[in-house]
């Protein structure tokens, strides 16, 4: 990819020196009786690229905010290399910085733009020179210089913005929501372009979005946000795997549910739901015989019309949904509950039609014990 032009030892060494290992301690902030963000606690290492994922309301620009200076914790440390940072003013922080809405000045050229923070961190014009011309190519925007932001289009702009937030080789970048304005085949690109820059500069990143593919996307770890607080931390495929909690399965990904009580058979476990079905379920440290537990079931994990199968069962389709590349389908079991099936869009998976009577089936491991909806534990 298009990196900075310098020698490659020299390009090492920056990438080595570049990302602040940067600790979230206990980050609290209560507006009233509103707890915005509760004991958020994070361990983000240099170079990482962690995002918060949540829906509206669950205090990860509250939290974003925090690290950038903008609001004050009312408790908590913000730690970048061990030194906490949390009364610091923004501006003494050194963080990048790209937001939404966090405009490009209109006046100014996209040179101009760019030499702002070195111009505000008194660079002289010879640096600002040499340094706004990598930080182009590195953004793939080479010769841009001269242009004025309305010359440019919502990406350009965006790269624009991303140039000026890495410009003076800030150890910790913060997006928050930083392609929402974008379309979404512009958007697909911008995620994979930013990440690479991200990694090439190593800089340590904290990306806030609510779109769970995006941050399925482009994080190296996800931390997912409910009512302030982190719900869970991690990759995302553990996050996709082994959800800790119906919000997080269901938040990423779609899920099935099922609600029942623990019962032992066979040297396994089942779990028998209100209605008599019995499903088996992974053995777990975690669940003991009599325990009311929840299971997340994802619904590309099932199979339609194959009998074998830890689990098997009969249902009625009814109702069919083509996605493009799967179909999805909705299907009545006997005993009146519903699971919804995904399946790739195939010859033999587009000749079901509704109100077909099929077999479902699922291996144990399929199952993924949950928390339920109240937070509690199971
Ligand atoms: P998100 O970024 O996930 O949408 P926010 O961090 O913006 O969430 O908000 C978290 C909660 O804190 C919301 O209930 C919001 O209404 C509240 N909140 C955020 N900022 C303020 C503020 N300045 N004053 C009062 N309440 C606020």
């Amino acid at each position: 990819m298009a990196g900075v032009q310098q020698a490659p030892a020299a390009a090492r060494r920056e990438r080595e020196q570049r990302g602040a290992r940067l600790e979230l301690i206990g980050l609290t902030k209560v507006y009233g009786d509103v707890v915005a963000a509760d004991q958020v606690t994070l361990d983000i290492a240099p170079g990482e690229f962690i995002t918060l994922l949540g829906p509206s309301g669950s205090g990860k620009t509250t939290t974003l905010m925090m690290v950038a200076g903008f609001v004050l914790p009312t408790a908590g440390q913000i730690l970048v290399n061990g030194e906490d940072i949390a009364f610091q003013p923004p501006h003494k922080r050194n963080i990048g910085m790209v937001f939404q809405n966090y405009a490009l000045f209109p006046h100014m050229t996209v040179a101009e733009n760019i030499a702002f923070p070195l111009k505000m961190r008194k660079w002289s014009r010879e640096q600002i020179r040499q340094a706004v011309r990598e930080v182009l190519q590195l953004v793939r925007l080479p010769g841009f210089e001269e242009r004025f932001p309305r010359q440019l289009s919502g990406g350009q702009q965006q790269r624009v913005a991303l140039a000026r937030a890495l410009v003076f080789r800030p150890p910790v970048l913060l997006m928050d929501e930083p392609l929402g304005a974008l379309d979404k085949k512009l958007r697909e690109e911008m995620q994979l372009e930013i990440k690479h820059i991200q990694e090439s500069t190593n800089t340590t990143t904290i990306y806030v979005t609510h779109d769970q593919e995006e941050a399925l996307t482009m994080s190296d770890r996800i931390a997912v946000m409910n009512g302030g607080r982190i719900e869970q931390v991690g990759t995302p495929r553990e996050l996709y795997e082994q959800p800790v909690s119906q919000f997080v399965a269901d938040f990423i990904g779609e899920s099935n549910f099922l609600s029942g009580r623990v019962e032992p058979g066979d040297g396994r476990f089942f779990l028998v739901t209100p209605e008599g079905w019995r499903v088996s379920i992974p053995v777990s440290d975690s669940v003991q015989p009599g325990d009311q537990v929840s299971v997340a079931l994802r619904p590309e994990r099932i199979v339609i019309g194959d009998g074998s199968g830890d689990n098997v069962v009969e249902g009625t389709i009814e109702e069919i949904i083509y996605v493009g590349e799967a179909t999805k389908f909705r299907v009545r079991l006997e005993h009146g509950s519903w699971l919804t099936v995904k399946q790739p869009s195939r010859l033999e998976t587009m000749r079901w039609r509704r109100g077909d009577r099929v077999r479902l089936s699922w291996g144990t491991a399929d199952a993924v014990i949950v928390r339920d909806g109240s937070g509690e534990s199971a």
